[in-house]
């Protein structure tokens, strides 16, 4: 018998006015048990605050809090310096990533260095980035998911995905990695549309496939988003049924730091994969 499990991604508040909206979202999240919440994050240095509001996420939450970290802007020592700062404070568990541009010369090189570098300091729980529809600087599919391999064979427990819309896409995924002979769990990354024209723009940066069916869904909503998020909640629900049917109960979604949005995506996985009730057979 199903039973949902989730996860939610939020990123740091920029301003007074984010700041009230994100704690709002993370009150309204911490009611869904969720197994962790996470924090995203710039390079190092990118926002000074970031390390702040993951101390006072880990003070507010009673679940796991699980800290993004980039090898971007940051050497080893001073990644090295940062990791062990985190630890002190209670941070567990890491989402590492590679982060995006160039590798400046004395930066770690990709994310499965970094990976080798938290599980070689000890005491934390390594999560890393897939990309269901293969990262878009990837030299090919093939060779994506070697790197989903290498990162997980470096420490790695868990796989958060990149967004996507198809089921297909990452049921695919799943089965390349399993065939790839990665055996940690593979948790799509679930990403309710909120605002469909920086959706599109965003799937676009992130080799995101957006289905053709959605341009008729949207069309004629520009600047009406209670109806958008309304359409972005039932079709991620619709994703995750169609997920949960092929074996999926762990999600990790992305919040948008929007209070009373993802909470109605949560509520609907939370009712619809909850056990049902026992019936007695007279
Ligand atoms: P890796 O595991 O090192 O590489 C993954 C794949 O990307 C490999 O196939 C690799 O070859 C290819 N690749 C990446 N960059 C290049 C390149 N320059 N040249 C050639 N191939 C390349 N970014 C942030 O800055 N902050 C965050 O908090 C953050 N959170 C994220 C959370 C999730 C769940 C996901 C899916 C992504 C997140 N990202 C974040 C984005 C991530 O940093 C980028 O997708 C980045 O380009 C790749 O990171 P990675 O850790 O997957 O890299």
């Amino acid at each position: 018998m199903s039973q949902v499990d989730l996860s939610f991604e939020l990123f740091p508040p920029k301003n007074p006015k984010q700041e009230a909206t994100f704690w709002r979202t993370v009150g309204q999240l911490e009611t869904f048990a969720p197994s962790f919440v996470s924090l995203t994050r710039g390079a190092l240095g990118a926002s000074t605050d970031h390390d702040q509001v993951l101390f006072d996420l880990h003070q507010a939450v009673s679940c796991r809090v699980a800290g993004h970290i980039t090898t971007r802007g940051a050497n080893r020592d001073e990644l090295s310096k940062l990791l062990g700062e985190w630890h002190q404070r209670g941070i567990r568990d890491l989402v590492a990533l590679r982060g995006d541009g160039e590798a400046a010369a004395d930066e770690l090189p990709d994310a499965t260095a970094l990976v080798e570098l938290a599980h070689e300091l000890g005491g934390f729980d390594i999560k890393v980035a897939g990309y269901p529809e293969t990262h878009p600087k990837a030299q090919s599919r093939a060779a994506d998911i070697a790197v989903a391999k290498a990162k997980v064979d470096a420490g790695a427990s868990e796989i958060l995905t990149q967004f996507f819309f198809e089921a297909d896409d990452f049921l695919r995924y799943r089965d390349d990695c399993a065939a790839a002979g990665i055996d940690v769990p593979v948790v799509p990354g679930i990403l309710p549309i909120a605002d469909y024209q920086r959706v599109r723009q965003f799937a676009a940066q992130c080799g995101a496939t957006v289905p053709d069916r959605f341009e008729v869904i949207f069309e004629g909503l520009e600047g009406n988003i209670a109806v958008q998020r309304d359409l972005g909640v039932d079709l991620a629900s619709e994703l995750c049924d169609n997920l949960n049917r092929e074996g999926v109960e762990r999600f990790h979604i992305y919040t948008l730091n929007i209070p009373n949005f993802v909470t109605k995506l949560a509520e609907n996985l939370v009712r619809e994969f909850a056990p049902q009730p026992i019936r007695l057979v007279s």
